[in-house]
């Protein structure tokens, strides 16, 4: 071997020596840190195993720092404790990010829990707290019910654990420790919940004295809870199930903000006040009568007048808008039924069958069925399209006792339904249509703010993947016509065509679900529905289901609440009442009844023989909008005193300018332009 040869191989052994040294440590620089990307895409590197509250320290101002209460890491909510090992997209979650207060709402759980054991002591088993859509609740097992006093006692407790701001610690163990450690304390909730997460390790967070089987995240301390109401009490079985034991479930809420748990409070009342049960009791607008059965509507007089003027105002609006009326049975053959698929699909919905001279027959829970087969009573051309048939159609549905409420969830009710049959060109501008009228009927009744929907075709469908892109670009389209803003869902379509969801904002702005508009493949197909199309073949129509109000049920209750009973001249069951100051004006204030009554105004008399104040006092409890105020002086004028139920008075006016008043407000009423 030569010196040059040996030189050389010397050499490469040290320059592999010096490769492998640098790689090393070229590695260990690549262990050491790792690259955050923040949500304005910047990447920013930062020391490995940091914890989210350091690497805030390096990548956000003080100022948002000190708003800051957890991180979304990668697709993780995680506490501010959490370290970090691995590059990740990463974002500050302040108390102004949308998923902020769940955290402080689930934190407020945990420390009402810990409350509930410091005050109870060990007579209590904790069983689940989550954060819900208006606050949280938390699941006890305690002999004794807690009492209103008791409500007071865990809110003072609760913010005096707030105070001293203990620090909420995740720990990790296995499922085997975690439940030995709720066996020691008697949890046996949470020991049955570990057994059946079958998990190999679970994390608990510990706040003071108190530990949860949780997953996380919460906020840094208790601190934060500087607005924390408990609220109310209700009954709750374990799991859901009401085979299992029923627990105690105490709701609260938490807010960052004190102002705004004020300003939800107030709301709460207001909304208490507005209860549709409270009023319709009060104003005698329905009832439900145990004899009856629950969830089964008594229209009294003057709320199946209110029902009457909705039903009028809706049929005229449909047929100025190119509607025909329909009206269909209750009861349809189960054949039928077989036939649209509701025995397979929506069988547990429905009332058990009836045996007619040996043919079972079932109560309705849709009409749309009934529309079909008026459709299929005699061939169709496209040239009568498109169909718009509508139907105050009740339908009925079977709900558990514990699910009614008032007429928002009933089990018979009257859908505003209609069905149009149309050729898939007419799509876009038939949904248009639609629209139009749903805007502007909602808009007569005092709803001019919306939540707009598009849903769009599930896993599970029927159709083709033309009709489904087709149908749904054409609602698309329609409703950017319309320029309305609205959301996609993806995937949450029926499994019959796409669909669109409104929901209305009431005057406390609270969201309820009213109309929609679906697109269906299925029905037409299922009951081999055809037309003669311009080429003289056979086609299928394409059909729409659509409810503007939902139900007339559901949206009387909503129109109640939102107008806290007071409703509107031209919807007002009672427009006017007539009070007379003595008996000697009865004869006249009769006369005045007479007149108004021929004149179409919906009027009452209060004759009695009673103080005029008192009389007023009652006129205002029901709401009715004006009061005509009788006494000599109107008598011998041959007019009336008018007095609003606000208080303030019009100038007298004779019967006649009164009416003509009236024919006024209910004409601005129909057509919405009050409310412009
Ligand atoms: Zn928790
Ligand atoms: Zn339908």
């Amino acid at each position: 071997m030569s010196q040059t040869l040996l030189c050389r191989q010397i050499d490469q052994v040290n320059v592999l020596v010096f490769v492998c040294a640098f790689a090393e440590r070229l590695f260990i620089t690549i262990m050491a840190e790792i690259s955050l990307t923040l949500p304005s895409g910047e990447q920013k590197t930062v020391p490995a195993g940091i914890t989210v509250a350091e690497a805030l320290k390096e990548l956000v101002s003080n100022k948002e720092r000190k708003q800051t209460i957890a991180a979304r890491l990668a697709d993780r909510l995680v506490d501010l404790s959490m370290p970090i090992e691995a590059d990740a997209a990463f974002a500050p979650i302040t108390v102004d990010s949308p998923e902020a207060l769940e955290i402080l709402r689930h934190s407020a759980a945990h420390v009402m829990a810990e409350a509930v054991l410091a005050l109870f002591g060990k007579e209590v088993q904790v069983a689940i707290g989550p954060a819900i859509a208006d606050g949280f609740y938390y699941d006890f097992d305690r002999a004794e019910p807690f009492t209103p006093d008791d409500l007071v006692l865990i809110e003072a407790k609760m913010q005096e654990l707030a105070a001293v701001a203990a620090p909420f610690r995740r720990e990790t163990m296995s499922a085997a420790q975690a439940i030995e450690l709720f066996e020691k304390s008697g949890q046996t909730y949470k020991v049955e919940l570990l057994r059946d997460l079958a998990a190999d390790t679970v994390s608990l967070y510990r706040q003071g004295d108190f530990v949860d089987l949780c997953r996380g995240p919460h906020l840094p301390h208790a601190g934060w809870l500087k607005a924390v109401k408990v609220i109310k009490m209700a009954g709750a079985y374990w799991r859901g199930d009401e085979n299992r034991k029923m627990l105690q479930r105490l709701y609260g809420t938490a807010f960052f903000d004190p102002k705004d748990l004020k300003a939800y409070l107030y709301q709460l009342e207001e909304a208490k006040k507005r209860d549709h049960r409270k009023l319709g009791k009060e104003l005698e607008l329905f009832a439900v009568a145990d004899q009856v059965g629950p969830g089964l509507i008594l229209w009294q007089p003057k709320g199946a007048l209110l029902r009457k003027i909705i039903e009028d105002h809706w049929r005229e609006e449909h047929y100025r808008n190119g509607y025909e009326l329909l009206f269909t049975p209750h009861i349809a053959k189960r054949d039928m039924w077989q036939t649209s698929g509701h025995l397979d699909f929506y069988g547990e919905n429905m009332f058990s069958a009836m045996e007619i001279e040996e043919v079972s027959y079932q109560l309705k829970p849709m009409n749309c069925p009934f529309h079909i087969a008026i459709y299929n009573t005699r061939k169709r051309s496209y040239r009568e399209f498109p169909l718009r048939w509508c139907e105050l159609g009740t339908v009925y549905r079977f709900e558990k006792t514990g699910a009614l409420h008032g007429l928002m969830r009933v089990r018979g009710f009257t859908q505003d339904d209609a069905h149009i049959f149309c050729r898939p060109d007419n799509l876009e501008e038939e949904i248009f249509n639609i629209l139009d009228l749903n805007l502007h009927i909602l808009k007569t009744f005092g709803f001019e703010s919306y939540e707009v929907y598009l849903s769009t075709r599930p896993e599970k469908s029927v159709g083709s993947d033309e009709h489904w892109e087709q149908a749904t670009a054409a609602l698309k389209l329609a409703l950017e016509k319309k320029g309305l803003a609205f959301e996609i869902d993806p995937g949450e379509g029926v499994f019959y065509g796409p669909k669109i969801d409104i929901k209305i904002k009431d005057v406390l702005g609270r969201s309820w679900q009213c109309s929609t508009i679906q697109v269906d493949f299925n029905l037409p197909e299922r009951f081999v529905m055809t037309y003669t199309g311009e080429d003289g073949k056979e086609h299928q129509p394409i059909m729409i289901h659509r409810a503007l109000m939902g139900s007339l049920e559901r949206f009387i209750g909503v129109l109640i609440e939102h107008y806290a009973g007071a409703f509107p001249v031209w919807l007002a069951p009672t427009q006017a009442r007539i009070m007379n100051i003595t008996d000697a004006q009865s004869d006249y204030a009769e006369e005045v009844y007479a007149e108004l009554r021929r004149a179409g105004v919906r009027v009452e008399k209060d004759l009695r023989n009673e103080k005029l104040n008192y009389k007023i006092r009652e006129a205002q409890m029901q709401k009715v909008p004006y009061m005509l105020i009788i006494g000599d002086k109107e008598m011998e004028a041959h007019q009336v005193t008018v007095r609003l139920r606000n208080g303030d008075n019009l100038p007298a006016m004779s019967i006649s300018e009164f009416a003509a008043l009236i024919a006024g407000e209910n004409e601005a009423g129909r057509t919405g332009a009050c409310n412009s």
